[in-house]
């Protein structure tokens, strides 16, 4: 069963969110927070999108928006508290208040399945420590180290999946690149024969 939007969540900030990704759908949510994960029926469409609200302030807007119908919207929303310092869900994934799939991990790294895979491998490898990496375009030089070490552990993480032979790192990095959650990441994608150019 469908339902209306404005149903769904108390918090304005969330509706306004939903309404300026998708004015035509509808949605109804089919799993408890702090991940919902709605249907979306557009016109000749239909997907899933996948929204995580945190569960003590539910106006902050969306932490993560997956396969939507309009990703170059979405990757705008998320980029708007890109650096208010606000949580993401990848800090309530490192804290371990929200379950992942951990391939790998050391002091530093952490690597987990991506909830939305792209292919038959695709995991995230993030750093432990944000600072000011909210994504990759504002890397200072004193990030040098942890960049070469996510970088390795993305080479870890594709001989652990049996990916090594062919396996492709993704950095988005803002808007234009359809970023949508502000922590950075490397996507590392395999186990398919992948395409070029990227879209
Ligand atoms: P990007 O669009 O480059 O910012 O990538 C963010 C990625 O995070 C997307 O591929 C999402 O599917 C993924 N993601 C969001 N929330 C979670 C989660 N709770 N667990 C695993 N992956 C997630």
């Amino acid at each position: 069963m469908t339902s209306q939007w404005s149903l769904v969540s108390p918090s304005t900030a969330l509706y306004q969110n939903f309404k300026s990704l998708s004015p035509e759908s509808t949605f109804s949510p089919s799993s408890s927070l702090p991940q919902i994960v709605f249907q979306l029926k557009t016109i000749g469409k239909e997907r899933s999108v996948v929204i995580q609200v945190m569960e003590n302030d539910l106006n902050l807007v969306l932490s993560s928006v997956s396969a939507i119908s309009d990703e170059e919207a979405a990757a705008r929303a998320a980029a708007v508290s890109a650096d208010s310092g606000a949580p993401t869900i990848f800090d309530k994934i490192i804290s371990k208040e929200i379950p992942s799939t951990i391939v790998y991990e050391d002091e530093a790294v952490l690597a987990f399945r991506d909830i939305s895979p792209q292919a038959p491998v695709h995991v995230l490898v993030i750093p432990k420590l944000r600072d000011v990496l909210t994504e990759l375009g504002k890397a200072e030089k004193r990030h040098e180290e942890i960049l070469g070490r996510l970088l390795y552990a993305a080479k870890i993480v594709a001989e652990k999946e049996g990916i090594i032979d062919g396996f492709r790192v993704v950095v988005n990095s803002g808007p234009s690149a359809c970023q949508s959650v502000y922590h950075l990441h490397l996507h590392v994608l395999g186990g398919r024969q992948m395409k070029w150019p990227p879209g």
